[in-house]
């Protein structure tokens, strides 16, 4: 059977030996455990941290162990939580001691205590996660596989160690590393496990937004996070989570007109623009895109369904989400609420006519991120009519040439005015007057109009012409 399989062989880095030497020293027993050896049984590619369980201390284990390599690489000790940590050729090597928990239902923090590594692996999440491989003199490189985890893994199954009610319960994160596991490895989460999840999703309110958050970023950055997303979606996560996004989860009609559903259109986007991009904060655009169109939807004879300033509203509901996921504040904000609020500017521009002033205008607006609005943009045409999908495709490639056309003629994206107020008032011997602001937003205007290259000599003379109609002389 696969357990009695022995990894010796595979544990290749020279820092198990290391660890074995410095346990023998000790008179501990030591484990390489969760990730590393679910990887290594998978042959996925490896990530850069290794877990290490000691029945004992694993503070003492880590700084053995440090004091054994030859440059003594300084040991992180995290007292509160029993751990430490190491950094070993670029690779985290995390040490903690053999624990049992208990849980009671009104706390989120566990009772901790040392406990032996049975004990240590009824706490871990999933049998795939609670294999360990033994790093002891007697039986190194021995797979420890008591929930029968390489079966899980050969059978693609997401499953808990101990009953799910219990596992879910006890720590709420564990139901979205689930559902992260199954979207990043393309496993299935076992029903047992599944029903669970939907039962216990509510007590994912207990948990931070940062924790929250760490794993939806896990999940966008899949290949396909629309796998992720209807888990969170069917399991009754997501409408705690982000409301705002299943509140698209509707298709009405009234006098036989109907709007598409917005929540899977909304999903297709975000797979859409997961080739273009890993930048997780432009698939957060992705995924909120739409989110103002739930309030904004209304209906009239005349036109249908409309959205009116769904882009706006979902701007500042962005905001508000990354407030309430304690997300970061920072440009990161800005970017992603810049996108939602000009997600249909592209779209608007490349359903007619593509004029050069358009695109200059849009180059002035998105500056430094008009290529990302573009990526957005077109990952959200979505049609189904291959006539339409093809223009409108077609459509952004002539914008994306007139960008790149335009910037070379006229530097619009960190627009510079080539002609400074201050510029503006010794030609007229003005002081700071309101005239001066008009005179700038009429060189702006004309610019981005296409009237006068951005250069000094055309907005000196384009100035002038304008200040004979207000009144003003060159002096
Ligand atoms: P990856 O690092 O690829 O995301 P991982 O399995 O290594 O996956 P980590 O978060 O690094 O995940 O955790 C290491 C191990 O610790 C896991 O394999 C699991 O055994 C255990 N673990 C982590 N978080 C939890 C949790 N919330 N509940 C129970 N066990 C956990
Ligand atoms: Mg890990």
């Amino acid at each position: 059977m696969a357990t009695k399989t022995n990894y010796k062989s595979s544990l290749n880095n020279k820092i198990f030996e290391i660890i074995s030497k410095a346990s023998q020293e000790l008179h501990l027993e030591s484990y390489v455990i969760g990730g590393f050896v679910r990887d290594l049984i998978l042959k996925r590619d490896f990530k850069k941290d290794i877990d290490i369980v000691a029945v004992g201390s694993g503070i003492e284990l880590a700084l053995k162990v440090s004091s054994l390599l030859p440059k003594k690489p300084k040991v992180q000790v995290f007292k509160t939580y029993g751990t430490a940590m190491l950094h070993f050729e670029g690779i985290d090597i995390e040490f903690v001691g053999a624990r049992k928990e208990s849980y009671h239902f009104e706390s989120r923090n566990p009772v901790v205590e040392n406990g032996t590594l049975q004990d240590d692996q009824n706490r871990r999440d999933f049998t795939i996660n609670a294999l360990a491989i033994s790093l002891n003199e007697s039986n190194y490189g021995e797979l420890l596989d008591p929930f029968d985890g390489v079966f899980d893994l050969e059978n693609k199954n997401i499953k808990t160690p101990l009953d799910p009610d219990i596992t879910f319960s006890d720590d709420p994160l564990r139901m979205l590393r689930g559902i992260r596991f199954a979207a990043q490895l393309g496993f299935t989460i076992e029903d047992h496990s599944f029903n669970s999840i939907t039962k216990n999703a509510e007590r994912i309110k207990i948990i931070s937004g940062e924790r929250i958050v760490d794993e939806l970023n896990k999940i966008l950055s899949t290949e396909k996070p629309s796998i992720g997303f209807l888990l969170l979606f069917k399991t009754g996560l997501l409408n705690i989570i982000l409301p705002e996004l299943t509140a698209l989860n509707n298709v009405e009609e009234i006098e036989g007109h109907t709007h598409k559903n917005n929540f899977y259109h909304t999903l297709e986007v975000l797979d859409n623009i997961c080739p273009n991009t890993d930048d997780v904060w432009l698939r957060w655009s992705a995924l909120l895109h739409d989110i103002g169109k739930a309030p904004t939807k209304r209906f009239n004879k005349k036109q249908g369904w409309t959205f009116h300033g769904h882009e706006f509203l979902g701007g500042k509901m962005v905001k508000k989400i990354f407030e309430r996921l304690h997300m970061p504040l920072n440009n990161k904000l800005k970017f992603v609420q810049k996108m939602v609020m000009m997600s249909s500017r592209p779209i608007v521009l490349s359903e007619d006519i593509v004029t050069d002033s358009a695109v200059r205008r849009l180059v002035f607006d998105a500056g430094e991120d008009v290529e990302n609005l573009m990526t957005l943009c077109e990952a959200d045409i979505t049609t189904k009519n291959p006539n339409k999908f093809k223009k409108y495709h077609k459509n952004f490639e002539i914008v994306r040439q007139k960008i790149i056309e335009v910037e070379e003629r006229d530097s619009i994206r960190n627009f510079q005015p080539p002609i400074t107020g201050e510029q503006i008032m010794e030609i007229f011997n003005l002081k700071p007057s309101r005239e001066i602001g008009v005179l700038k937003e009429a060189v702006k205007e004309a610019i981005l109009e296409g009237e006068i290259p951005n250069e000094y000599e055309a907005a000196y003379d384009f100035v002038l012409k304008r200040a004979e109609k207000l009144g003003l002389k060159k002096i």
